[in-house]
């Protein structure tokens, strides 16, 4: 990729705009768990801290002064802190590297890949780790009710399900309602099946009526299972198939499932929470100790060993394309991005990681 100088205004502007205002939140928070006696978590936090103000503030290029070419060799940055706007472009776009040939091997095998949205209703913010743990299990108990053993086994999932699942990947978003101070975690997947009914996902029997929307919404045979399920487990009713014809579809959780279309996979990857959302220390405070420690991406039965987090190395590109003429770099360390735009305005600043390609796409 390159750095182009508007690429790099706007990640210095990012900087200034959340990862001060983070920093100082952590250091917050650190004296506030020191003060409860919580010693080991408070070192944590100030160290969090320290890391998210100083993300991007040393740069290891190869320097080509007679190509005015900088090649990125590294850079320091926080990793996986999911506050930091910058490491979460990373974040995502490493994700993304490292979907695109499972993903491609997948449909090439016949798969057919399904987005669904499963909801609940809004929490407090005291409430929201223990639901997010709640939401957790749910899912894993969601997606056995759909999978089957690829060994022709029996299986244990749901003996009336409509469709079989031997694959998903899963990501939690949370968006905070500032009006009635709630938070909504709800998760954003991709679910593959050798299946496909067109029937299941018809959208013709009428739900709750949606004031947004000024209408009904419509379900299909499938959204309606998977609604009556995930409900259940979430609210850990025992699923049989008493309890199972008793559950009312207008009193389960919002839940959707459809074909996936070419934007799917960047939307389903894209968002934990949206930094606008982060309006104060409180909501800051509440999503850290809901989310700290935890997978934001998971993949599940033929996807569980894929690797989401970041990873830093990786193929790389050929430098050649880039070099006008041959010449033996040296190195250069730059301390602020502000550096980059000024000092070294003129000179083109390439990522040759591959893992990097997609950075300025989304
Ligand atoms: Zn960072």
């Amino acid at each position: 990729m390159d750095f182009e100088n508007e690429t790099l205004e706007k990640m210095e502007q990012k900087r200034i705009d959340y990862n001060r205002k983070y920093a100082n939140w952590y250091k917050q928070m650190s004296k506030d768990m020191q003060q409860e006696k919580h010693l080991a978590y408070a070192e944590t936090l100030k160290k969090k801290g320290e890391r998210i103000k100083s993300c991007m503030n040393i740069w290891l290029w190869d320097i080509y002064r007679k190509n005015k070419l900088l090649d990125l060799q590294k850079v320091n940055r926080c990793m996986n802190n999911r506050f930091c706007p910058n490491c979460r472009k990373f974040n995502l776009s490493c994700a993304i590297h490292n979907l695109k040939k499972p993903l491609n091997d997948l449909l090439l095998d016949g798969y057919y890949p399904y987005l669904v949205t499963l909801t609940i209703p809004n929490v407090l913010g005291k409430e929201l780790k223990r639901t997010i743990e709640k939401m957790n299990k749910a899912f894993k108990k969601l997606f056995g009710a759909y999978s089957y053993d690829l060994q022709g086994k029996t299986t244990k999932g749901f003996k009336d399900r409509l469709i079989c699942f031997e694959g998903a990947l899963k990501v939690l978003e949370i968006t905070y309602n500032e009006e009635s101070n709630t938070y909504h975690p709800h998760f954003h997947c991709l679910f593959f099946s050798q299946q496909y009914d067109q029937e299941l996902f018809i959208k013709n029997t009428p739900g709750e009526f949606s004031n947004k929307r000024n209408s009904y919404n419509f379900y299909s045979l499938l959204d309606i299972q998977i609604m009556k399920l995930w409900t259940m487990y979430f609210k850990e009713i025992r699923v049989n198939e008493k309890n199972y014809n008793n559950t009312k579809l207008q009193d389960c959780f919002i839940c959707d499932i459809r074909e996936m279309d070419s934007a799917g996979i960047v939307e389903v990857l894209k968002y934990t929470f949206k930094d606008t959302d982060i309006k104060s220390y409180d909501v800051f405070k509440n999503i850290e100790l809901a989310i700290s420690n935890k997978r934001i991406r998971q993949g599940y039965g033929i996807l569980y060993n894929l690797k989401l987090e970041d990873d830093a190395d990786g193929e790389k590109l050929s430098l050649e394309e880039f070099l006008n003429e041959s010449e033996v770099p040296s190195l250069l360390v730059v301390r602020e991005i502000k550096e980059l735009l000024t000092s070294y305005r003129d000179y083109k600043k390439i990522s040759r990681s591959k893992v990097h390609e997609d950075i300025i796409k989304i």
